[in-house]
């Protein structure tokens, strides 16, 4: 599908009624960044979460798993450089006190691209344009860099220490480094990834789920050996499969232009490792669902960088509010490892068994997964008005889908709810299923296309007869009939797409 009549604020209205995600603390007014996952939207939030879990690390030999803590040792974030370098600028208006984002603010009001600009280029700008606050045209200014970890208080009275909540869970991968390496016999080359809570104090969050104070991620750091970062198994299999890709150069002409690039291209802009996980990345969208027209890879410039990054890539996706990150790539080198050496002391290298030495791990890709922004792709992409039903349509690919199959009687006669419920609860037991017995058919089908269930099975009389149903595709809305002891497995074929109706 490719549908964006339905805008940001529009969607959240529709999350909101659909039981999707709700605004949090709402009956007090809410909270401005954080969100609900409501019944539905937290089936739809898993299966995304299991489906990239079990892609990039279940399945992945050399691939490890960590759950670490929401909040640790305060070195940690002095070391990973987020205590001095993970800032906002934020302007302040004089007169009305609204607090803006500056690189926001600019980008607004000039329509350039603002990111990474220093404090005094902000000033300078503001200055020069003679920028005034857009609320009641009062004289603004920059204000200090506002550092975006939430702090917290650990312990009681003098004992207590100020620690911050994650910022991102790349570090806790780092910081355990040592402890998975020793534990789990891993060998060069290996990955270890989180999944879990950030927190980030945003000064102007925005667009519904994209830009939140609170957010799920999943990170992978990739450690190869430091002279071995393009010599990935497999690369010769992807090579030469082509994507959309905006370069560097591209972003810095008046009107950059989005060209076809191999990843072989991009590797040899990055690394072949990098090259190699966004190419997993971009094959896990495609192939649950998303259209290879709505994404793309962006090569970040110079001045965007992190601190921490040498080389990172972007897999956007196309939004009505425009091409936004869902899935960052940095080449973090050995600059992670190598500050926690520094501020702990601790020798972070490891013995690699080929080379027959000690090296500290390359982080040569980083996949960077942000949760809800996925789940905002999932949504636009599926939503479609569709004027025929006079419904909305959520056409997600079934995998994705919250429930997988909605069982209906005909009308509600005993027998016929009997058989139903039967179906119901033995299909209820292999995978997500609804039961409604309420409304007109029409009805029911409707309730059905608006959270994306993919197929629906209707028990009517003939059924009592022939012991088949009708299932309907959600899509198509052609319906066939199946015998009912062959439901269950049908069903499966039809979800992991090798059956059709
Ligand atoms: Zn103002």
């Amino acid at each position: 599908m490719n549908n964006k009549e339905i805008s940001v604020s529009d969607m959240a209205a529709f999350c909101k009624k659909k039981g999707f995600v709700y605004p949090s603390g709402e009956i007090y007014g809410g909270l401005s960044g954080f969100f609900d996952f409501g019944p539905v939207g937290l089936m739809l939030k898993r299966n995304i979460k299991e489906l990239y879990w079990d892609e990039f690390v279940r399945k992945r030999q050399g691939v490890a798993g960590l759950d670490g803590s929401l909040i640790t040792a305060p070195r940690v974030w002095k070391a990973s450089g987020h205590l001095d370098n993970f800032f906002d600028h934020l302007i302040v208006c004089s007169k009305c006190k609204t607090k803006m984002k500056a690189e926001e603010f600019i980008e607004d009001t000039l329509n350039i691209d603002a990111d990474g600009l220093s404090e005094k280029e902000l000033k300078s700008i503001i200055k020069e344009k003679g920028l005034r606050c857009p609320k009641c045209k009062g004289s603004i200014k920059v204000e200090k860099p506002l550092n975006l970890m939430f702090s917290t208080e650990v312990g009681a009275g003098k004992e207590s220490i100020t620690s911050y909540l994650r910022p991102e869970t790349a570090q806790s991968i780092f910081a355990n480094f040592k402890n998975i390496f020793d534990s789990q016999r891993l060998k060069l080359p290996f990955g270890i990834a989180q999944m879990g809570k950030a927190f980030r104090n945003e000064i102007s969050p925005r667009n519904f789920l994209f830009r939140v104070r609170e957010f799920e991620q999943v990170e992978l750091e990739f450690f190869v050996h430091p002279d071995k970062v393009n010599e990935v198994d497999g690369f010769e299999d992807i090579k030469r499969e082509k994507v959309n890709f905006l370069s560097r150069e591209e972003q810095n002409k008046d009107k950059p232009k989005m060209k076809k690039a191999s990843f072989n291209e991009i590797a040899g802009r990055g690394n072949k490792w990098q090259a190699y996980w966004l190419y997993l990345g971009y094959k896990w969208f495609a192939e649950h669902g998303i259209s290879r027209e709505n994404l793309r890879i962006r090569e970040h410039l110079e001045k965007e960088l992190a601190h921490y990054a040498t080389a990172c890539f972007d897999i956007d996706y196309r939004f009505p509010f425009g091409w936004k990150e869902v899935v960052g790539n940095a080449d973090r080198g050995q600059y992670d490892l190598k500050q926690h050496m520094k501020e702990s002391n601790v020798k972070l290298e490891i013995f690699d068994e080929v080379s027959k030495s000690k090296v500290i791990p390359y982080v040569a890709s980083e996949p960077s997964f942000g949760v809800e922004r996925a789940f905002l792709v999932f949504l636009f992409e599926a939503f479609e008005f569709d004027e025929e039903r006079e419904n909305n349509v959520l056409h997600f690919h079934p995998k994705i889908a919250p429930y997988k199959v909605g069982v209906f009687p005909l009308i509600k006669k005993p027998e016929l709810i009997k058989v139903a419920k039967d179906i119901f609860e033995r299909l209820n037991k292999s995978f997500p299923s609804y039961y409604d017995e309420s409304g007109t058919i029409g009805r029911r089908y409707s309730r059905q296309d608006e959270i994306g269930t993919p197929f629906c099975i209707t028990v009517d009389f003939d059924s009592l007869k022939d012991n088949s149903v009708t299932i309907r595709d959600r899509d198509t809305k052609k319906q066939i009939r199946l015998k009912i002891k062959e439901l269950e497995e049908a069903c499966q074929e039809l979800i992991e797409g090798r059956r059709e109706i």
